[in-house]
């Protein structure tokens, strides 16, 4: 483990050696692991992601507990998972993955810390949960590869991981993540395309009134789940 560090330190810049201090220290003492710093830590990265393969807003992911889009047959709720969990380590960086507008940070209820993100292209939006912190601001435009946060247990949490939620943004519709996720190397093509620019130029500049503010709730704040459809209705009967 030890000798592991080392090498960590001696393979990366000084920026390296300080995230890995701190993991250090926060992994010896839990109750600070797991407590909301809130910190506003702006950071530009010039991040390593191939625009042509699939990602996770934490690099690769791993897949601790996929998006539920079922109703609990019994309590017609609870059963109902938004989005996609993805295993990390505390204070790993959470990316961008997809050019848009930051809509909201801050406390989020059983959310814990998040990050929205609304995407004009191909409009949707992007929700990162239980964060340990955020780092970028509402009204902020964001690029793919900027660092968004750190991945933290805030919320209804039982361990340091990312909650990943799309909606779109017309519908409020819950959009399988990562279904999501293996179509954005296509969304990252279009927008390269003078078209495509154009629409997000003009959206962009509807949404520059946004407040630079994070907002804390209690709440989630997330859409209702809509129901599956029942059977279809019995065909009207005309009276004879
Ligand atoms: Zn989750």
């Amino acid at each position: 483990m030890r000798i592991d560090r080392q090498r960590t330190i001696v393979a990366h810049p000084a920026g390296r050696l300080l995230i890995s201090l701190v993991a250090g220290f926060a992994t010896s003492s839990p109750a600070f692991a797991y407590y909301f710093q809130g910190y506003y830590a702006p950071q530009v990265l010039i991040s390593p992601m191939r625009d042509d393969m699939m990602y996770t807003p934490v690099g690769m992911g791993v897949v601790t507990s996929k998006a539920g889009f079922r109703i609990h047959p019994v309590t017609g709720k609870g059963d109902f998972h938004s989005g996609v969990d993805l295993g990390a380590h505390l204070n790993d960086r959470v990316y961008e993955l997809l050019d848009g507008v930051v809509t909201r940070v801050g406390w989020r209820g059983a959310l814990g810390v998040a990050v929205e993100v609304y995407h004009p292209y191909p409009n949707v939006r992007s929700i990162c949960g239980h964060l340990n912190a955020y780092s970028v601001l509402p009204g902020q435009w964001v690029t793919r590869g900027r660092v968004i946060g750190y991945a933290g247990s805030t919320g209804r949490s039982t361990g340091v991981h990312v909650h990943y939620t799309v909606i779109k943004e017309d519908t409020n519709e819950y959009i399988e993540p990562m279904k999501y996720l293996s179509t954005v190397p296509k969304y990252v093509q279009a927008l390269k395309t003078a078209r495509v620019r154009a629409a997000i130029s003009a959206k962009r500049q509807q949404m520059e009134h946004i407040d630079a503010k994070a907002t804390d709730s209690e709440k989630e704040d997330l859409p209702e789940v809509k129901k599956p459809p029942k059977s279809p209705p019995p065909p009207s009967v005309e009276p004879e």
